[in-house]
């Protein structure tokens, strides 16, 4: 198929009634040269726009355990074989976990997303995080999102009965590129644990890291596998090459790269919650408005070990976009001149 006979709004169409783009198709988005990324991204905003409109939803992420994990996923610089300079602590009072939810409600975001490292909770944390969900469900306005590593389904319904509205769990890459990127855990691990999710009857967030060194038919294999699975919200991290981790110096990735892996997984995607996640700043830089035609979700505040951008500068692109803020019940919320000035700190000191 030649790029330039591709119609990029007979992509949209075919998004919109619900069929799935040919592998052809799909990287012919990936692989189109950059002038044609507007028109591109004009075809995702119509599908965007249709399931969406022009609303954006807001998620915080708290990482409530720091570090010391088993695990050696390669991206990650909280893993066993990462020598990164991070904080590393275990699972935070609930004193503080309250407090980041206060956070999360003043930068109006509507779910708060609590996450822990390692390959999976034992009991005492397991039962920690649950009085945890419940003090802030009792307290806060906001949907819980729990991202705890490798769950079993036992362990998915506890999380349900206690209150909490979805799990996360990235399937981070395809089938075939994952034991690139991790040999203590397999991609068949994931997906268990996204399919006991859905078991236990609670909305699932997966989604992948992008710029990892994997190949076009990676992502397209990413992306259709999560379409297979019927997740709920796909958060898109760009890889954030932290030093001391094996992928610091992986750096395949542009602005309108990463703009080109938003329409494909909008078009794959296309009723999906789409989050522009981790390496948002970082990749997509000054065009990171334009991220939005194709995404309808953005982290506000920091990332797991590293910063994100100030909270006032994400309302001000949200705002002179020409988009609106939604609650994660789909309630339309003003967006102030300036967020308040909270005192709480995002990132615990111990
Ligand atoms: S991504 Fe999660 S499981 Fe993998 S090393 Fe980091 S904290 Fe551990």
């Amino acid at each position: 198929m030649s790029i330039s006979c591709v119609n990029w709004n007979k992509l949209a169409d075919c998004a919109l009634a619900g069929e799935c783009l040919s592998r052809e198709e799909a990287l012919a988005v990936l692989q189109a040269p950059d002038e044609m990324v507007l028109e591109q991204l004009a075809a995702a905003y119509r599908v965007r726009h249709h399931y969406w409109g022009n609303r954006v939803r807001l998620h915080y992420l708290l990482n409530a355990q720091s570090g010391l994990c088993p695990e050696d996923c390669h991206y990650c610089s909280q893993s066993k074989i990462s020598t990164a300079e991070i904080e590393k602590y275990p699972l935070l009072a609930q004193s503080k976990i309250l407090a980041a939810a206060e956070r999360a409600q003043a930068l109006k975001a509507g779910t708060f997303c609590l996450v822990i490292s390692g390959r999976s909770p034992n009991e005492t944390t397991f039962r920690q995080v649950l009085e945890a969900v419940h003090a802030v469900k009792s307290k806060y306005d906001l949907k819980i999102c729990a991202c705890l590593g490798l769950l079993n389904q036992e362990q998915a319904e506890r999380l349900a009965a206690a209150g909490v509205d979805r799990v996360n769990h990235n399937l981070n890459t395809s089938l075939d590129y994952h034991a690139e990127i991790c040999t203590t855990h397999t991609f068949d691990d994931r997906v268990e644990t996204v399919n006991h999710v859905k078991a236990a009857g609670l909305t699932t967030c997966s989604g992948g890291i992008l710029g990892m060194g994997e190949s076009d038919q990676d992502v397209i294999d990413l992306a259709l596998s999560l379409r297979q699975l019927g997740v709920t919200s796909v958060p898109v991290n760009f890889l954030i090459p932290i030093s001391g981790t094996p992928l610091a110096d992986v750096q395949s990735l542009t602005p309108r790269h990463c703009l080109r892996i938003l329409c494909l997984f909008r078009l794959l995607l296309p009723s999906q919650e789409i989050r522009i996640a981790g390496g948002r700043e970082v990749h997509l830089r000054s065009l990171q408005p334009l991220g939005l035609y194709a995404a309808n979700s953005i982290f506000v505040g920091d990332y797991l070990t590293t910063p994100g951008q100030a909270a006032h500068q994400d309302w001000a692109m949200i705002r002179d976009a020409g988009f609106v803020l939604e609650a994660a019940d789909g309630t339309p919320l003003e967006i102030d001149a300036e967020p308040p000035r909270v005192t709480v700190g995002v990132r615990p000191s111990v």
